[in-house]
């Protein structure tokens, strides 16, 4: 159960969060058609707090929403000093951020022409989004035999709230299952992303993630291409087949709320000798550094609280 914090901020004003309710009418809870973002927020190491690149988060709720067609009610700056003032509220030095675009109640059908377009920003304590055991032993994943959207489908760089029946149906086949994390490919049968992270694999000394194709563009991703390049490494974007997966050396999933999590196994098979390998965990520490304010390198890209 999440565990709630004493404010939310809806549509421009902190609330009680109990109070935070919408009608059963609005229009995002029938047709799917809302957008969102995950955001972190670390204590750093020296006992300050900082989110993790919130102005690259907040852009993307824009260019989501753009996608979308909504028009949200606020400006960049706005959103991004609502997400700092309702941290602040809440007295939280680290947790989840979860701003959410919705569509209110006024019109039903598919034509939402003149309806509210509302705003959320939610924050909570959230751990290892795979377990602390996950992050440190590694995942069991399997691929699902739901494809991930296809691009002329649905549109696969926007956090759109519908887009996750999609990963939901491959979370939930995989997990009953017993499997902790679904694998998806794309419809022409390549490895795509997992259901809410980005994968990599490492294949002699090799890093690759999957192209941006039908993915995500997700901003630990793009964060862990920079900081390998910096710390030296080969890192490129290209296709892979399943079969990789099972035969490389080391493979991990990236995401805001996942982190960086090793991948112990895939389909039954173990990755390298089914413990995370020695690029992961020099890439997870150096993440870490990173968030927690310890790596100069990269201070730009905290926002200190
Ligand atoms: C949010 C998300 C990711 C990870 O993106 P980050 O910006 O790293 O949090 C990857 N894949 C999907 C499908 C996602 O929804």
């Amino acid at each position: 159960m999440v565990q709630s914090v004493k404010l939310i901020w809806l549509d421009g004003k902190l609330i009680p969060w109990e109070d935070a309710n919408v009608h059963i009418l609005t229009h995002t809870l029938h047709y799917g058609l809302g957008v969102f973002e995950g955001i972190r927020c670390y204590k750093t190491h020296d006992n300050r707090s900082a989110i993790f690149r919130l102005s690259e988060h907040v852009h993307r709720l824009f260019d989501s929403a753009t996608i979308c067609f909504m028009t949200i009610p606020y400006s960049a700056d706005e959103i991004s000093n609502a997400i700092l003032e309702t941290l602040k509220a809440n007295e939280m030095q680290e947790g989840y951020i979860r701003p959410l675009v919705f569509i209110g109640d006024e019109a039903m059908g598919l034509h939402p022409q003149k309806n509210p377009i509302r705003v959320g920003i939610i924050t909570w304590p959230w751990g290892a989004y795979l377990g602390e055991d996950g992050l440190t032993k590694g995942i069991r994943a399997k691929i699902s035999s739901i494809a991930r959207h296809h691009v002329n489908v649905s549109m696969t760089k926007a956090k759109i709230c519908g887009n996750y029946v999609n990963s939901i149906l491959a979370k939930l086949e995989v997990t009953r299952a017993g499997y902790d994390e679904a694998i998806m490919l794309d419809t022409d049968g390549y490895v795509s992303e997992a259901s809410g992270e980005n994968i990599f694999i490492v294949t002699h000394d090799l890093i690759r993630t999957t192209p941006l194709t039908s993915v995500l563009a997700g901003i630990t991703r793009n964060s862990i291409i920079t900081i390998a390049r910096k710390m030296g490494y080969t890192i490129i974007e290209e296709r892979f087949s399943r079969d990789e997966v099972y035969t490389c050396d080391e493979a991990f999933l990236s995401g805001t709320a996942a982190e960086i999590t090793p991948i112990r196994e895939v389909d039954d098979r173990p990755v390298g000798n089914g413990r995370p390998g020695p690029i992961t965990k020099r890439l997870q520490e150096a993440f870490f550094d990173v968030v927690k304010g310890k790596d100069k390198q990269f201070e730009s890209w905290l926002t200190y609280l």
